[in-house]
């Protein structure tokens, strides 16, 4: 496998506007007669498909959901970054990208970085245009608050709900054009595999969720949208049905597969309640910019927080942090509040750490933090039952979002020609560890910016023999999927699929999770096979093929996690360094921050799939770093 990252020459603010110039151009009377297929209808999803017809394309987009407005992206609280340096606080395009590559601790290309932070200011016109209503300053202009990572304020936001009036935005521009007839949306399907037909992606398979059909569809390109896998930890902040089976079917058909073991543990989440629990709540990061996060100094101390004295509370990241204070990254974050609770000093005496509001609310007044926070307040309160106006909130770090994903060049193109994967389905421009408010500002760029161009350089220099769904690879390839469903109907067996995931999810967070060891990782790549020969013995998929049916289509993802989770357990033991939220506890600094290998590790892992029952083949891209210097992180 060649991994050729295709990054055009040239100064790094003129790479992108040269390789558009360079880039061919499908004619526009030309644009109607190519089919694209677009899988995902999330942030990435909605506005690629928008683009592309409204440049001409012929799109069909699919989604799992009844509507595309039910994608994971509507879950977004916090915001999305752009550079517009509104609030005259020193920020620019290359404080954007400096600020990213650092974040992701220099395990991302510069120049795809570059780029994001360069089109990031175009996405805020788009949405705007699109009525998308950020919130405001008083004058008018649009208002920024801080995120982690950076020391200026450039995250646009729409309460605690952006990511709901972006998707809306995208939504509506998706939409316009279903009624033009220039897309024909097809929810409710879920793509169980791809099809490549000389060595091109002309194709998809897809199970109707409704009517259990298995149908087959053909275009001239596949871009996959199809999100994050960060459900592999069974507890997570995503949404029950994000998955990682698109992808995971891609890699199988020849697609490298980059940085699995880059996944990101978020600082604030609502802590684990009780064996049951299906899924775990996201407090935004933007609580940070006026939340106080403290443990308790004296170890095992059970107090509750008023019952604390002030001078017994140890602020632990200002302590540690003072530049960037609560404002740390979120690996760093969630890797000091593990520390405190590893030395026995959580909040109750338990799993979490203390998000306190009682200084800002004394400062702002209750009116101002609710004005700002007031969903995620409310949110809190209904899940907790404790008033984070009187009491400080209860956090705890969780599985929120994957880094790694499939590996893409500079056009987005995977290592198959004709598929191309956007938003947190690739391997992305973070790095090992993504800043706050960044995937919604990557998905678009992707969607609205990017793929645009890429996608039809791609068509215009490409010659594609002519198919349709008939042909022997679409039948060979549906086949398969519908003989995979009738072996998971097959095995009657007595343990649901979410009993099994949550099985999983255990091996996973306790062996692969914030502090990983070349032990607990071997320890889990011998227990998921085993695990995963249980699955297809023991799981019971109730009910039939050939009707909606929820557990056939979870137990189908489980199975593909099932494999995929050992995969991330791979890479996480191959990459012998700390770096990001990718922490081997055999490589930190003295104070327990993550230790790098430059010399042995500034590469991308692209792992590409050799046939069931092999050993899978580590391939490295190089990283280098032209424009950045290349230092230990500091937010001291
Ligand atoms: C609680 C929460 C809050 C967040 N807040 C922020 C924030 O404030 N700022 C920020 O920048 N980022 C935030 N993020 C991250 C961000 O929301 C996601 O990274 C981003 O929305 C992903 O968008 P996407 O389009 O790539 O994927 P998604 O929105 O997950 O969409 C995936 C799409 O793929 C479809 N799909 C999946 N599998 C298949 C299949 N096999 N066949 C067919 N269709 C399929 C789904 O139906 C869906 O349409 C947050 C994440 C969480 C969990």
């Amino acid at each position: 496998m060649k991994l050729d990252s295709k990054i055009p020459s040239g100064p790094i603010e003129k790479k992108w506007d040269k390789h558009r110039f360079e880039l061919k151009l499908v004619n526009p009377a030309n644009k109607r007669k190519y089919k694209v297929l677009v899988v995902g209808t999330g942030l990435a999803g909605a506005s690629a498909a928008a683009s592309l017809a409204e440049l001409g394309y012929n799109v069909e987009a699919f989604c799992v959901q009844d509507s595309a407005r039910r994608a994971h992206s509507i879950a977004a609280q916090g915001g999305i970054n752009a550079a517009k340096n509104y609030p005259n606080d020193g920020d620019s395009i290359w404080r954007l990208f400096y600020d990213t590559v650092k974040g992701g601790d220099f395990r991302a290309r510069e120049a795809n970085v570059y780029r994001l932070a360069q089109v990031a200011n175009n996405i805020i016109d788009q949405c705007v245009a699109q009525g998308v209503p950020f919130a405001r300053e008083y004058g008018g202009t649009l208002s920024n608050r801080s995120f982690g990572g950076a020391q200026v304020s450039r995250t646009f936001y729409a309460r605690g709900q952006t990511g709901q009036q972006l998707l809306l935005g995208a939504y509506s521009a998706l939409i316009r054009q279903v009624g033009a007839g220039a897309v024909k949306m097809f929810p409710r399907r879920e793509m169980l595999d791809l099809v490549v037909i000389d060595g091109h992606a002309r194709g998809i398979i897809c199970r109707n969720l409704e009517t259990g059909a298995t149908e087959r569809y053909w275009g001239d390109a596949v871009l996959l949208c199809t999100g994050g896998y960060g459900n592999v930890f069974n507890l997570s902040t995503n949404a029950n049905s994000c998955n990682v089976t698109a992808a995971w079917r891609a890699y199988k058909r020849g697609a490298a597969f980059a940085n699995p073991c880059f996944t990101q543990i978020h600082p604030t989440c609502i802590p684990v309640a009780g064996e049951h629990q299906s899924k775990l709540t996201l407090m935004s990061e933007s609580l940070r910019n006026d939340g106080r996060v403290w443990v308790p100094k004296k170890k095992g101390d059970a107090r509750k927080a008023s019952d604390i004295p002030e001078d017994e509370r140890d602020y632990y990241l200002e302590r540690k942090y003072p530049s960037f204070g609560n404002l740390v990254p979120r690996d760093i974050a969630s890797r000091a509040a593990k520390q405190m609770i590893d030395d026995g000093r959580g909040a109750l005496g338990g799993l979490s750490v203390f998000l306190d509001f009682s200084d800002a609310i004394k400062r702002l007044g209750k009116d101002k933090i609710a004005e700002k926070y007031g969903n995620l307040f409310d949110m809190y309160h209904h899940i907790t039952d404790e008033d984070p106006y009187s009491v400080p909130m209860r956090i705890y770090p969780a599985s929120h979002y994957a880094m790694g994903g499939l590996w893409v060049d500079y056009d987005l193109m995977t290592t198959i020609p004709g598929l191309f994967c956007l938003g947190e389905a690739n391997f992305s421009d973070h790095g090992a560890n993504r800043l706050g408010a960044s995937a919604l500002m990557q998905g678009l760029a992707d969607g609205y910016f990017v793929i645009p161009s890429t996608v039809g350089g791609y068509l215009a220099g490409t010659k594609l023999g002519k198919v349709d769904a008939g042909h022997k690879a679409f039948i060979d390839i549906e086949a398969e999927v519908s003989s995979r469903t009738k072996k998971l109907l097959g095995v009657k067996g007595k343990r649901t699929p979410q009993d099994l995931h949550r099985a999983l999810g255990k091996i996973m967070w306790n062996d692969v999770g914030m502090g990983r060891n070349a032990k607990g990782l071997t320890h889990a790549i011998s227990k998921i096979p085993q695990l995963r020969e249980e699955f297809w013995g023991t799981v019971a998929v109730t009910g039939s093929g050939e009707e909606f049916n929820q557990t056939l289509e979870r137990a189908g993802r489980v199975a593909d996690f099932l494999e995929f989770g050992e995969l991330l357990a791979k890479d996480a033991l191959a990459r012998e360094e700390s770096c990001g939220g990718h922490f081997r506890e055999e490589h930190q600094t003295a104070d327990g921050e993550a230790q790098r290998d430059d010399a042995k590790f500034m590469h991308v892992a692209a792992w590409e799939y050799k046939g069931e029952g092999r050993e899978p083949e580590r391939h490295a891209e190089p990283l280098t770093f032209e424009n950045v210097h290349v230092a230990q992180r500091n937010y001291a």
